[in-house]
């Protein structure tokens, strides 16, 4: 295996997501991967979280069609404009051309919102929260990267209406709430920037993209979350009345991710053995090996299956490797597919009462005791999650550099003095290859001059090279 992460981040995430078998990229279309089973059970307890903090907040889940008459898709102006050029076509239904053709979702607010203007009558119907997760569709024409860019997206997407604009904010507030609380259990560290005018979502009145900065220093967006005002309420006239019986359009946001995450944790996490999992994710959380010698062979495997017994009767997701293939190419393969911890059970440990553990993360070992190993499993895999976290919270720290101008421009995330304007914006992003990702949305104190034009500024802005 040349794995090199450090050197060669592109090389080597290719490498992985096909040696831990995550996705298949042999299928006829491309852009459009096959989930295998282990992405696919990964991808399915993202997913599980996401319910979870969505229903413990109020949303509730719907499915939405996946075809879009073009008459709809195209109500709001600046929306149609911004994804002209990347959608799918419906054209044809059998051998008739459709009069009215339809559009291959690339995001639902189109589809969801003709509906919202008969589900919203009044004020007590709000706040109306839902979300689903699906697949939506992008015409990439850049180079496409299994989980990152790809054609065929699995997409989560939360979409709500307010009385108020205020309380759309709250909404966008509580959106980082459970961002919070789900990426710590991702162990994926993000920074939350105000995108700029034109890269802002199409329609929207303001919108936050959720960014982390992968190994070779550029940012990937793993999410975002928009403040639409009633930006779309108008086209589509969803209203409510008020208790005073007047009209009035609803306040809207909506907050998005997609199957970036896989790709984020891949990035943060793995290593040059392959990948890490976070333990609340990965399809296996531990594995027992069992360490057989002549004569002891059925004493230690049956010592094993109960201990994998004892742990997968108390919720653990645990795996027994009884293959007929010695410990060291097991634990290589387990390392390859990111397995959290490891635990090695031969005939000395069955007679100190004890099992050998081994963490993925950091590579740590002991041993903990037989008696209480579903306790100690979990003390392990909770501490296994923290230290990831805060580990890949201090990388996205050390990963941004302030720079005062743009001489030899590092490959981090920068941070600079910008004036605001868009001609500055346009040419810094022009002249040096790089992506604006917008202002903090918790101000940051800057005194200094825009990198472009030299005018004095408080404003701070950040930048990378795109992925
Ligand atoms: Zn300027």
């Amino acid at each position: 295996m040349i794995m090199r992460k450090e050197t060669d981040f592109s090389e080597w995430y290719n490498e992985i997501v096909e040696k831990a078998n995550l996705s298949d990229k042999r299928y006829p279309i491309k852009g459009m991967n096959v989930w295998t089973p282990y992405g696919w059970k990964i991808m399915s307890n993202i997913d599980r979280f996401i319910r979870k903090e969505l229903d413990a907040t109020g949303h509730d889940e719907v499915c939405f069609p996946l075809l879009i008459p073009e008459t709809e898709f195209k109500k709001e102006k600046d929306h149609i404009k911004g994804f002209d050029s990347e959608v799918y076509w419906v054209t044809h239904a059998g051998l008739n051309e459709l009069d009215v053709r339809l559009v291959v979702r690339p995001t639902s607010e189109t589809a969801m919102y003709p509906m919202f203007s008969l589900w919203v009558r009044s004020h007590t119907d709000l706040p109306l929260k839902i979300y689903q997760i699906v697949n939506t569709f992008r015409y990439e024409t850049k180079q496409t990267r299994s989980f990152i860019r790809v054609r065929e997206i699995h997409f989560f997407e939360s979409h709500t209406c307010h009385v108020t604009e205020e309380d759309a904010q709250r909404q966008v507030e509580e959106d980082f709430e459970i961002l919070s609380n789900l990426m710590k259990e991702l162990c994926i560290p993000y920074s939350l920037l105000v995108r700029t005018e034109w890269d802002k979502f199409p329609g929207a009145y303001y919108t936050v993209g959720l960014d982390t900065a992968m190994p070779n220093g550029r940012m990937l967006q793993i999410g975002s979350i928009h403040h639409y005002r009633t930006n779309f309420a108008v086209p589509y006239n969803i209203t409510y009345e008020d208790a005073d019986g007047e009209h009035k359009h609803v306040h809207q946001t909506t907050y998005g991710m997609s199957e970036r995450l896989v790709g984020a944790m891949i990035g943060v996490h793995g290593d040059d053995k392959g990948l890490v999992l976070p333990p609340a994710v990965a399809p296996v959380q531990t594995v027992i090996i069992p360490i057989l010698s002549k004569g002891n062979t059925d004493a230690v495997m049956k010592e094993a299956e109960r201990l994998r017994d004892t742990l997968a009767n108390a919720g653990l997701r645990v795996k027994l490797d009884d293959r007929d293939e010695r410990p060291g190419s097991k634990f290589f393969d387990w390392e390859l597919k990111g397995v959290p911890l490891r635990l090695e059970i031969g005939m000395r440990d069955i007679e100190n009462n004890v099992v050998t553990f081994a963490r993925r993360d950091d590579g740590s070992k002991g041993t903990i005791s037989l008696h209480d190993a579903p306790d100690a499993v979990r003390v392990i895999l909770g501490a296994i999650r923290n230290d990831m976290y805060s580990k890949a919270w201090d990388k996205q720290k050390g990963c941004a550099e302030t720079i005062t101008s743009t001489d030899n421009i590092p490959d981090k995330m920068l941070r600079f003095g910008w004036c605001g304007s868009e001609e500055c914006g346009h040419r810094f992003e022009d002249d040096n290859d790089l992506k604006m990702l917008g202002t903090p949305y918790i101000p940051e104190e800057f005194d200094g001059t825009c990198i472009i034009c030299g005018k004095r500024t408080d404003k701070v802005a950040y930048a990378s090279r795109s992925m």
